[in-house]
């Protein structure tokens, strides 16, 4: 099998909301919290990660060991930072639930026939399970703000 050219990420603990994104649109992204700079970095080495950070010293650190970095030196909204992944030739913005990964987990998500629910139920919804932690999928109301966020994206630059 041909490995896939998307690129993976790690995302740093300020960036939570766009860690959510990029899992969602099927980039492999890693996002820690409480954890030490040196343990991200050697994860991100070893596993030819992107980083993403709005943390100085991290930054600076990436650029030390040579790991590719992103670094945003002021706050901005979700959809202005994708926008800027997106104008740097790293992401596209292209929404395809097939390809999601879990936004909690970064796990692979799978189209399930039978989902473990029993409220709200509908046979002609397609529902995607976590590979990972189980959690369960579909196209729904949330989708909206999902949309709205990527359409803003689309149209605004870095
Ligand atoms: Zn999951």
């Amino acid at each position: 099998m041909a490995s896939s050219p998307k690129p993976k990420f790690c995302v740093d603990a300020m960036l939570g909301k766009l860690a959510r994104y990029l899992r969602l649109l099927g980039y492999d992204t890693l996002y820690f919290k409480d954890v030490e700079d040196e343990e991200i970095l050697s994860k991100c080495l070893e596993e030819t990660r992107t980083v993403v950070s709005r943390d100085r010293g991290l930054c600076k650190k990436a650029i030390d060991l040579n790991i590719p970095i992103v670094c945003f030196n002021r706050s901005m909204s979700t959809s202005r930072l994708l926008s800027c992944l997106k104008d740097i030739g790293l992401i596209e913005l292209n929404f395809d639930p097939v390809s999601s990964r879990c936004p909690l987990c970064n796990g692979e998500l799978v189209p399930t026939q039978n989902p473990p629910i029993s409220y709200g139920y509908k046979k002609e919804r397609t529902y995607y399970v976590c590979k990972n932690c189980g959690m369960i999928y579909w196209v729904g109301r949330h989708m909206s703000t999902i949309k709205r966020t990527l359409g803003e994206a689309r149209v605004e630059s870095c």
